[in-house]
């Protein structure tokens, strides 16, 4: 509309016309201009259902296919978004704008969003992104313990508020759409992604995510600091044998061999819960139940999850995962879509994606009705969180991204995520006045290790990526002045010698040992154990301190029983994030132990697929719920 007024102002002027403005009919009933001037899709008045309704009466073919595409904005070509009315976009893992600051994610994601509203109907983007810890592709955020430490804290009121506060960071850079909280049910700690999940438990799982789908979507999805959440991944991601990928990893995205019975008791579980707290999003998983892929499942994605368990939000496929599902693309679209996807995640070709919906459409293997389904549920969510009345961000929450308010609770989190494994002698909690601490291990002295994976990049990287305080910033800030308190990342400590000239023993020696940052398959482990070059670290270290406590970084339980046997204390510290110094506050007693494993510990790796929330006895080292005194 602006733009043919614009054309025909530009055109008039240059014939030489006085700009006429264009002039309407008087009204004969001037007090009913404001419902009638208008489509009834943009009058905020109306309930949903009716502005749905006209909108989709409106709407061609076409644009009904765009609403179901979502692209990954590396791949966009601006104004395609407003040709081909596109339904949605997301930044993949590590898909900021060229200067990553909050300023500009704002303008990038508004820049978007101004492009679909020069559509013919004007119909708002969605834009979402994984802020699965903290806004975590964007530098300076608050980043706070990966789910597995969450898990260990146990503390719904924490979950709702660190909800809140992710809500709010993310909300800021204009993003009303996260893809968490992940709902898996992580029963194998081989698999990559467990740090993703809280807990083995479906309970502990189940009441965590609700309370921060409760904190991410607030009192109001309408309000511009309420971001929708995505409970995935749709199901059994969890559940997947080892050795069953398909896809290059080895138990990521693979097969959950499970019976109904047993998907319904572990698996599922979540998902009613989540629903009933108003979640109105939900991704498909790449993983088989049985051999069939999630993707193409109707008995799950619809007769259970739509007609069962009441869902009413729209379903979103993951990222390029209708492809694996047929190598013949036409097959694997129609299976998809029928079968109850919603939206489609294209990170690349997107105009392939909907010329093969047009065909469909054509041919008949997708009804109409079907279409409609899908954008039904599509606009329903958009008209819900308020995107045609407020289709842009502001700036009014800018200051509020890595506040110093969202790191203190960053930090509660991270003390409250500490699990004590191990604590001969009581040798934990330390005073502050100890005379000699070493402090050992690259970890110790990382932000990149510490915040793991999806975190700057998708797959995490080592270093100073973002702002925060390091573990050994918060020892430092802990002990007294009098402490002589050294760092060397591979605990080489022989330089540092006593009065006499002999090397210095510490009192005590913290080795803080770390898993390399990894993301999804990449991250499979058929060991489950730490590098080398981590385990000499501590041989240095102990050589040359009277107690040695380990306190390790790990996206999940690690095979530790030799470590167990050569250290006093021990710490499982998972993936705190940037505020580091929670961890001190623990080890140092300003806040006492309390987390608890919220999965089984094993003492060892089966071979083959296992599930290890029921290992046998002497394969578990703790069980889940263990904490030492
Ligand atoms: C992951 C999802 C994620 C999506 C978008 C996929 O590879 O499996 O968890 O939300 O990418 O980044
Ligand atoms: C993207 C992630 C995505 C992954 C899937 C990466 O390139 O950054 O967001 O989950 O690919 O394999």
């Amino acid at each position: 509309m602006k733009k043919i007024f614009l054309l025909l102002l530009l055109l008039s002027v240059a014939c030489g016309n006085e700009p006429a403005l264009p002039t309407a009919a008087p009204d004969p009933t001037p007090t009913a201009v404001p419902t009638s001037s208008i489509p009834a899709y943009q009058n905020p008045a109306l309930p949903t259902a009716e502005r749905v309704d006209d909108l989709l009466g409106r709407m061609t073919l076409a644009e009904k296919l765009g609403q179901m595409t979502l692209v990954e904005k590396g791949s966009i070509t601006p104004t395609d978004i407003s040709t081909l009315g596109l339904g949605g976009l997301l930044s993949g893992g590590g898909g900021s704008p060229t200067q990553n600051t909050a300023e500009a994610w704002l303008a990038m994601v508004n820049g978007f969003q101004e492009e679909a509203l020069q559509s013919r109907l004007g119909i708002p983007l969605i834009y979402g992104v994984d802020a699965v810890h903290g806004h975590g592709n964007l530098r300076g955020a608050t980043i706070f313990p990966h789910n597995i430490g969450l898990g260990a804290a146990n503390n719904p009121t924490l979950m709702e508020a660190i909800g809140r506060a992710t809500a709010v960071e993310t909300a800021a850079t204009g993003i009303r759409w996260n893809y968490g909280p992940a709902v898996s049910i992580a029963r194998d700690p081989r698999w990559g992604r467990t740090y993703e999940s809280y807990s083995e438990d479906p309970e502990r799982v189940s009441t965590l995510a609700s309370a921060y789908v409760r904190g991410l979507q607030g009192a109001d999805l309408s309000a511009a600091d309420s971001v929708l959440a995505t409970p995935k991944h749709f199901v059994g991601d969890g559940g997947t044998a080892w050795g069953s990928s398909h896809g290059g990893y080895q138990i990521d995205q693979g097969d959950t061999q499970v019976d109904e019975a047993t998907l319904r008791a572990i698996h599922l579980v979540p998902y009613p819960r989540v629903i009933a707290e108003g979640a109105q999003s939900i991704m498909v998983s790449f993983s088989r139940w049985n051999d069939a892929y999630m993707h193409g499942n109707q008995y799950l994605l619809t007769d259970v999850l739509r007609d069962e368990f009441g869902f009413r939000g729209f379903i979103v496929s993951d990222w390029q995962a209708i492809n694996q599902i047929n190598p013949d693309f036409y097959a694997a679209v129609v299976q998809s879509i029928n079968a109850g996807v919603d939206m489609n995640m294209v990170p690349y070709d997107y105009k392939g994606f909907i010329t093969v919906m047009e065909t469909a459409v054509a041919n008949g293997d997708i009804t109409m009705e079907r279409i409609d389904a899908a954008v039904r549920h599509i606009l329903t969510v958009k008209f819900e969180l308020g995107l045609f009345e407020r289709p842009l961000g502001d700036d009014s929450l800018l200051a509020q991204v890595g506040s110093a308010e969202h790191r203190a609770l960053a930090r509660e989190a991270v003390q409250q995520s500490l699990v004590l494994l191990q604590n001969n002698g009581g040798v934990l909690p330390l005073a502050a006045d100890t005379p000699t601490i070493f402090v050992a291990g690259a970890g110790a002295d990382d932000i990149g290790l510490q915040s793991g994976g999806w975190t700057i990049q998708w797959q995490g990287k080592t270093g100073n990526i973002t702002p925060g305080t390091t573990i050994l910033e918060g020892i430092e800030a802990l002990v007294s002045p009098e402490t002589n308190l050294r760092y060397n990342a591979f605990g080489n400590f022989e330089r540092v010698t006593d009065d006499s000239g002999q090397p210095l023993i510490a009192d005590v020696g913290i080795a803080v040992l770390s898993e390399q940052p990894y993301a999804e398959g990449v991250g499979d482990s058929a060991t489950l154990t730490l590098s080398e070059s981590e385990t000499a670290v501590l041989a240095r270290l102990q050589s040359q301190s009277k107690v040695v406590i380990v306190v390790l970084l790990s996206g999940r339980p690690l095979i530790i029983n030799d470590l167990l046997a050569q250290t006093d204390a021990f710490v499982a510290a998972w993936l705190p994030g940037t505020e580091g110094n929670g961890v001190a506050d623990v080890l140092f007693g300003d806040v006492p132990f309390t987390g608890t494993l919220p999965s089984t510990w094993p003492s060892a790796v089966p071979t083959g697929a296992a599930d290890f929330a029921t290992l046998p006895a002497n394969m578990v080292l703790f069980p889940r719920g263990f904490s030492a005194k």
